[in-house]
């Protein structure tokens, strides 16, 4: 049976369908700019690319599209289960869920938590239940790896109410690819999860870095949004929280301004002032660009310490795990983190770490090292699984 993998932005729809146990990916697709005249499909029918121009239209429209697809293929009535990555679970979600009208409540509930992600995932979920009516339908959270945190880890030192009442905890994010990259670390490290201690860096246009222990998530940057923690591509990670009174006193920024800036102007956008993309802020490194150089080498500080304070959480560290675009590209950012991570006992092995590029993972330091990988994450077929999971009944 086929699971399709379905993801909802605000204005996208990123849709796969996977063989769960093979990770074969028949059809794939993307629908962009949705709800405005320049919204379109693209969509990779195993190779062969066409795109579809839809305007006007939403999520009920690039489903039609996706519907039309599989029937091309022949594939409707194969469609076994339709798997939704939601990005909020609160402390509700702690493991994939079947999606039932008082879970759909739940989603709903933790709107307030991510006001940009839970509506769209809602929305998507929605279409794509009146889209494949008679199938079951799993939402997969974001969150859920990171609610086996223990509280010394997911406490703000705040006053308690704050917690008790609105929910202002830790929660971390990007669960999904922690989770698989752990597993696949192991299998690569031929070692049994119980007694592994991993950290995993997941360094995409979001960043996080997550300490799991025995395949559980002890603790991960980011917090109770995906703000906390390392530099990202255009969000800052941690600021000092009194910047934002002091800003609104010096600039007369609104917090609504200041936010947005955090999110979408800061990280190595707003310090290169050139670009939050890592490939093209490394060739503008090469050629002498400052602010590119000072970019790259606050991102490579603040990951290599964040890794290091994961270390704390683990107690002994197994070895370290670079996946996501920059995790599984950058043998510039890898090998600049691993040179300030001597203390822990890393030694690059310099031709392995330059090969592992392009889809090609594995071990990047020398035998005498603690291990450090590089793994190919794999989002869509770990929300597979687990939506395959659910149904059978084993989660
Ligand atoms: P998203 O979080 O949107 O899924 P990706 O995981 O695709 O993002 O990661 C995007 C980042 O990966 C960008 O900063 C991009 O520049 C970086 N990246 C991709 N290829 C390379 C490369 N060859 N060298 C350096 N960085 C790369």
């Amino acid at each position: 049976m086929w699971t399709l993998v379905v993801n909802c932005g605000s204005s996208s729809l990123k849709f796969a369908l996977l063989d769960p146990s093979s990770g074969e990916v028949p059809l794939s697709g993307l629908a962009e700019r949705l709800g405005s005249d320049l919204a379109s499909v693209r969509v990779d029918r195993g190779g062969e690319r066409v795109s579809v121009p839809l305007p006007g239209g939403s999520y009920p429209e690039a489903f039609g599209v996706l519907l039309a697809e599989l029937d091309a293929l022949g594939l409707r009535s194969e469609v076994g289960a339709v798997g939704h990555r939601v990005v909020h679970g609160g402390e509700r979600f702690s493991a994939p869920a079947l999606v039932t009208p008082e879970v759909l409540d739940a989603i709903r509930a933790c709107v307030p938590l991510a006001p940009l992600h839970n509506p769209a995932n809602l929305a998507g979920i929605e279409a794509a239940q009146e889209a494949f009516p008679g199938l079951p339908h799993v939402a997969v959270f974001d969150t859920a790896f990171h609610q086996t945190m223990p509280e010394v880890a997911y406490r703000y030192a705040v006053p308690e109410e704050w917690y008790t009442q609105h929910g202002v905890r830790r929660y971390g994010f990007h669960g999904t690819s922690h989770a698989y990259v752990a597993g696949e670390a192991a299998r690569m490290l031929g070692r049994d999860f119980p007694d592994l201690n991993l950290v995993t860096a997941h360094l995409g246009n979001g960043c996080s870095v997550t300490a799991v222990q025995g395949g559980r998530s002890v603790d991960t940057s980011m917090g109770l949004t995906p703000l906390e923690g390392v530099v990202m591509g255009t969000r800052s990670g941690d600021v000092d929280p009194g910047l934002h009174d002091y800003l609104a006193r010096q600039a007369g920024l609104s917090l609504t301004q200041i936010t947005a800036t955090l999110n979408r102007e800061s990280g190595l956008l707003g310090l290169s002032g050139l670009t939050n993309d890592m490939r093209e802020l490394e060739e503008a490194a090469a050629r002498g660009h400052e602010g590119a150089r000072l970019a790259v080498e606050i991102f490579v500080y603040r990951l290599a310490k964040s890794v290091a304070g994961m270390a704390v959480a683990l107690g002994r560290l197994d070895g370290l795990v670079f996946t996501g675009g920059i995790g599984e590209n950058s043998a510039t950012v890898r090998g600049a983190t691993l040179a300030r991570l001597g203390l822990l006992g890393f030694k690059v092995d310099e031709a392995a770490n330059a090969r592992a590029v392009r889809g090609r993972a594995g071990i990047i330091t020398t035998p005498d090292s603690v291990p450090a990988l590089v793994v190919n994450t794999n989002e869509e077929l770990m929300i597979a699984r687990e939506t395959q999971s659910v149904v059978a009944g084993e989660l």
